[in-house]
């Protein structure tokens, strides 16, 4: 898979991730305790530099 259809494949749960209000609620309902507020962060990064280096911004926005 290109970097190009990966970002926009992965666009609409990515950049759902800016609706997250940092209530951290989702961590006492995880029976694993994930830290998923800040693992949401960290792909939300991963995801805007990998949407960053697609050549000549080709991406829909
Ligand atoms: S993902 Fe977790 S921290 Fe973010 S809004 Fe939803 S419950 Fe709250």
């Amino acid at each position: 898979m290109s970097l190009k259809v990966a970002v926009e494949f992965s666009k609409v749960p990515m950049e759902s991730i800016a609706l997250c209000m940092q209530c951290r609620e989702c961590i006492d309902r995880c029976p694993h305790d994930l830290p998923i507020p800040d693992i949401l962060m960290e792909h939300q990064d991963l995801y805007e530099r990998q949407k960053a280096e697609i050549p000549g911004k080709q991406c829909r926005e």
